[in-house]
């Protein structure tokens, strides 16, 4: 027995990691980050970094943006988009999703930012049409950005980009078009530039299959411009300071040169699968977990916590207890007895639902061992539950395989 137990101490098996993040990492990323420093020169640290810049770039599919990676969390890269997007004294609007929004909201108005909101309606999307209504009622355009958070990873649900651009730019209102994709990328079409993105906020550890550690901003031409603008004072997160071919500036400072090496290899993973095969990878995993929820449900005690069909995240997906239920206690019993670990909901929904993540490094026969762990979990502990497991089952025996029907 070692006297420091690694983090991940031995199990036998593999403890399924059912959280929309961090979520599982590939053995070949594993390996990546396991290398000896390299000399600040060495051109190989910089040709780790134009990799990971390319790769990032074709995900999000920008042609003219420019990538700025930092070393942090989502709560960095959103502390990026503040500090470089919202001047003092500016304000920015933040159309209410749930506890992710309103945590960028908060941080916002902690940093001295004037923030307007639109208001959460559990359950549901955003309302482009309610994005529109407080830009029209904002004619000084002292609205410098408009921050919205793609996939709740709170309430499961995803927000319509396409439809919210267009409602803002139907205004005039020039107001940036902010967008947090940290648990959207690489589960959700994502299409930067078509979509009239400005800003995209992103982070390792979810879709992109990384450890957690780094965080980034993509930038269109006229966010980069508001950032040169922007006389709110600030070094760290400085994007404009950043934009240089130097590493030690593109960093300030050294690079996460480990980070980014397996960084490199989970891009280049995506890339190989292909992302239309990607995406169809996860809209299949999202269906058989919703599969499970509507067998679950036929007990009378579980639900979706999203409304809309349509609007369910391929990410991850909250469902509802009923109230008294312990939560903390099965995802504990999950954990620790039958290997499994899922998610609590948080905010306002904190004990009121469990999250399973379905993001990432998954496959259809991992996903079903961690669906019957979870079923088991909630009889264990009384909770009444329909044939949740026997439902995800039956529902992959008759889904075709993506390649065969990528609408599955
Ligand atoms: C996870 C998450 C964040 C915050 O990321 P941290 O790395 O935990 O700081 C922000 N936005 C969304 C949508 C997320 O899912």
């Amino acid at each position: 027995m070692s006297e420091t137990p690694h983090l991940d101490a031995r199990i036998p098996g593999r403890r399924l990691l059912q959280s929309p993040g961090p979520t599982p990492i590939p053995d070949a990323v594993l390996h990546a980050l396991m290398g000896q420093p390299m000399d600040m020169g060495d051109p190989r640290v910089d040709e780790t970094i134009a990799a990971c810049e390319t790769g990032l770039k074709q995900l999000l599919q920008t042609a003219e943006g420019d990538v700025f990676f930092f070393i942090c969390n989502g709560h960095g890269a959103w502390e990026a988009a503040i500090e470089n997007l919202v001047p003092p004294g500016g304000a920015v609007l933040v159309p209410g999703t749930g506890h992710f929004s309103e945590s960028w909201a908060v941080q916002a108005e902690a940093l001295g930012r004037r923030v307007l909101r639109t208001p959460w309606v559990e359950g549901l999307a955003i309302d482009p049409q309610a994005v529109a209504q407080a830009l029209r009622d904002d004619p000084q355009h002292q609205i410098a950005a408009v921050f919205v958070v793609h996939t709740d990873t709170s309430s499961g649900i995803t927000s319509d980009l396409a439809a919210i651009g267009e409602a803002m730019r139907a205004t005039g209102h020039p107001a940036l078009f902010v967008a947090d994709v940290v648990a959207s990328l690489g589960a959700e079409p994502f299409a930067m530039d078509a979509l009239g993105v400005d800003m995209a906020v992103g982070a390792s550890q979810k879709g992109l299959m990384c450890p957690p550690g780094v965080g980034f901003v993509a930038t269109s031409a006229r966010a980069l411009s508001a950032a040169r603008a922007n006389p709110a004072p600030r070094f760290y997160w400085d994007i404009v300071l950043r934009k240089s071919d130097l590493s030690y500036r593109k960093f300030c400072g050294t690079p996460p040169q480990n980070l980014l090496a397996a960084l490199r290899v989970a891009l280049g993973l995506l890339q190989q699968e292909g992302l239309p095969q990607v995406l169809a990878r996860h809209r299949r995993l999202a269906a058989l977990v919703h599969a499970a929820v509507e067998g679950w449900a036929q007990g009378g005690a579980l639900g979706f916590f999203a409304q809309q069909p349509a609007r369910r995240s391929n990410a991850v997906t909250t469902i509802t207890v009923p109230p008294g239920t312990d939560v903390n206690a099965l995802r504990a019993l999950a954990r620790e007895d039958y290997q499994v670990a899922f998610a609590g909901a948080l905010g306002p929904l904190q004990g009121r639902g469990f999250r399973i993540g379905h993001l990432g490094d998954q496959n259809p026969a991992s996903l079903l061992g961690a669906i019957g762990a979870i079923e088991a979990a909630l009889r264990a502990q009384g909770v009444p539950v329909g044939d949740g497991t026997g439902a995800a089952v039956r529902w992959l025996a008759q889904s075709a395989a993506p390649g065969a029907s990528p609408a599955a």
